[in-house]
């Protein structure tokens, strides 16, 4: 259960999506425009834990209020919605501060999938924050608290999806994980997107921490399985 926001002007789409987020157990408050979500943000209505905001919306657009909710809230999660011509409004989102977007028409399971898995992502990163733990494995060590990959105390810089890989990495020492697994363990059971996107992931892993990615020494290709961290 959790407290979202929706910000949706067209009546029909609002309804279905509030509609479905309250069967799921969730408390809903939606409202057809932005600077009404604002007013009610200012009055002290400001404990959501995920903000689902239309791009285009009458008056002040989705983007902006994202950006005024995310310059105030580290941790809430936002999804934004966007039709299929407004490619470069998800891009603009992103850089705002959204977590997500979803493209209109959309499957309201696909919907309620990205919700369950922008919580568990919130719950994981408020789990680690509250400790200071830092996991060393080989010549790496992952602080968990300040999500600071090192190399031989040299910080490597990494994105959230990378960091989460190494975690689970580390947490795998030696272990033959599945590419399945690690699309779960990273993205949650149920991501709906490519299986390759692991892949990419590594593949960008591999630049940033070993000496040569063509031939990697800590990150070790699995053939016809998956990947092994081997320090
Ligand atoms: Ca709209």
């Amino acid at each position: 259960m959790a407290k979202i926001l929706v910000v949706e002007d067209e009546e029909s789409i609002g309804e279905v999506i509030e509609f479905n987020l309250v069967s799921a157990g969730h408390v809903v408050t939606r409202v057809n425009n932005a600077e009404y979500a604002k007013y009610l943000w200012d009055n002290g209505d400001k404990d959501f834990e995920v903000a689902i905001l239309d791009i285009m919306l009458p008056g002040m657009n989705g983007i902006s209020l994202c950006e005024y909710i995310r310059l105030q809230n580290d941790s809430i999660g936002i999804i934004m919605l966007s039709a299929k011509s407004q490619e470069q409004d998800k891009v603009v989102s992103l850089s705002v501060g959204a977590d997500d977007y979803l493209t209109k028409p959309f499957g309201v399971r696909e919907l309620l999938a990205r919700v369950s898995a922008l919580l568990r992502r919130i719950k994981k990163s408020e789990k680690q924050q509250s400790s200071d733990d830092i996991l060393v494995s080989g010549p790496f060590s992952l602080d968990l608290k300040s999500r600071i990959l090192s190399k031989n105390g040299k910080e490597i810089d990494l994105t959230s999806v990378e960091f989460s890989i190494m975690e689970l990495f580390f947490k795998n020492e030696g272990v033959a994980l599945t590419r399945e697994k690690i699309l779960e363990g990273v993205w949650g059971e149920n991501y709906f997107g490519d299986i390759k996107i692991v892949d990419v992931n590594i593949r960008r892993l591999r630049i940033k921490i070993e000496e040569d990615a063509s031939a990697p020494q800590f990150i070790i290709t699995v053939w016809g399985y998956g990947y092994r961290w081997s320090v």
